[in-house]
């Protein structure tokens, strides 16, 4: 790694007592945190509540909203460096905390882009990136009139600015899956015959330095619409694999993002590389990079936020990750049933997130089991979630 772009930062970022603010304290904000401690770096985090995943692990807490104009203003004058772990900030006062001095990362103005899914289509379009088809639809009236005309059943509905862990996204199969599409502004495109799904998380640093991690494969829950294995290294040729890295260069360069930007791509059944969505922060595709790479995507993130030069990113081990989650039928104080016989087995780490209350599917923490043989970490991830119950 060419590590000749900056001088002395850490040491002086330390010696002058600069605090780097969050907005969001979820899981992200605490793995964010959690990273910061082995330089005592300061983390302010800014959500609603203290009992969220990051409260109580950042130097400060402040309460607040940071969809509201107001609180992030508030809450960006007190920090020298600004950055998220949710997309769904309130960019207007991220803009006017730039004009004020404040460091922005990742810049709002992408930001504004990746957050309407609209917007980030037509960006991968104007850019000749690879993404599939796409229409842009007003309400629901519009979309019934393109039916048989311009757009044919099956295809995917995504909402262009409500999505979040899939709940913003329909795929409609027959014209009876119209009568539950909401009259909203919608991005409309073509159902993709996926052969893989993977992700390559790519960080760049103000100094242009770029540097990505190695191709993750996500494999889904048919129900939850969470990933439910997330595979590293994915089992792809190197020849894709080489074309999925230098498309996450190419679009976190075009983005202009300092800090991460996780890419998401399907690899079609005709062996093609379609962009499906970016986001730009610490990704679920990137939690077996605590144990399974040399750098984690959330020391990655500090240091380029930082402007700092980035960590190598070799894996360590193959690994494969699993999100726990709340089982069906239970809601209320949490109860993780099983834990200790899945903390006895070589090279299986569990990551709890401290939700004190669990819910159906939500996410709880996450497990990453490292091994030379990729099937045997598979095995060992298979038993955490059949035995690791999460319960009231
Ligand atoms: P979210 O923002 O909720 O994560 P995504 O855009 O990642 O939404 O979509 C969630 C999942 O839906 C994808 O991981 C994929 O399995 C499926 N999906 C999304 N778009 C398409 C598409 N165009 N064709 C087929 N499946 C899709």
């Amino acid at each position: 790694l060419d590590h000749s772009t900056s001088t002395n930062i850490l040491e002086s970022f330390l010696y002058s007592k600069k605090k780097i603010g969050i907005l969001g304290g979820g899981q992200l904000g605490l793995m964010l945190c959690q990273a910061a401690t082995n330089w005592r770096l300061p983390i302010w985090i800014m959500d609603v509540s203290q009992d969220f995943p990051a409260g109580k692990m950042c130097d400060q807490f402040v309460e607040g909203n940071f969809k509201d104009y107001d609180d992030v203003m508030a809450f960006g004058r007190q920090v020298d460096i600004l950055t998220i772990e949710i997309e769904h900030v309130n960019t207007d006062a991220l803009i006017q905390l730039q004009k004020e001095g404040v460091i922005v990362h990742p810049a709002p103005q992408s930001l504004n882009i990746i957050k309407d899914k609209g917007l980030q289509k037509q960006f991968y379009k104007a850019h000749n990136i690879p993404t599939s088809p796409f229409g842009l639809y007003e309400s629901k009236d519009e979309l019934d009139a393109a039916i048989g005309n311009d757009i044919q059943i099956p295809f995917v509905i995504k909402y262009r600015t409500a999505g979040y862990d899939g709940k913003g996204v329909q795929i409609v199969r027959s014209g009876a899956d119209m009568e539950s599409v909401l009259d909203v502004p919608m991005m409309v495109e073509e159902l993709v015959e996926i052969d893989k799904e993977i992700s390559v998380i790519a960080a760049k640093n103000p100094s242009g330095q770029v540097v990505t991690f190695p191709v993750v494969e996500m494999e889904f829950h048919p129900t939850a619409n969470l990933v439910e294995f997330l595979l590293c290294p994915s089992d792809i040729s190197t020849e894709i694999s080489k074309k999925a890295d230098s498309l996450a260069r190419q679009i976190i360069t075009a983005m202009d993002i300092n800090g991460l930007l996780a890419v998401e791509m399907f690899l079609t059944k005709k062996g093609d590389l379609l962009i499906n969505e970016v986001a730009p922060r610490p990704h679920n595709s990137g939690h077996q990079t605590i144990e399974g790479n040399l750098t984690s995507q959330y020391e990655q993130h500090l240091r380029s936020n930082m402007d700092m030069p980035l960590g190598n990113t070799d894996i360590l081990k193959p690994s494969v990750m699993i999100n726990l989650l709340g089982a069906p039928g239970h809601t209320g104080d949490a109860r993780y049933e099983g834990i200790d016989e899945c903390t006895k087995m070589d090279n299986s780490f569990i990551h709890l997130y401290g939700k004190t209350t669990t819910k159906p599917f939500r996410k709880m923490g996450h497990a990453t089991v490292i091994d030379d043989n990729l099937d045997e970490a598979r095995r060992k991830a298979i038993f955490i979630k059949d035995n690791l119950i999460i319960k009231t």
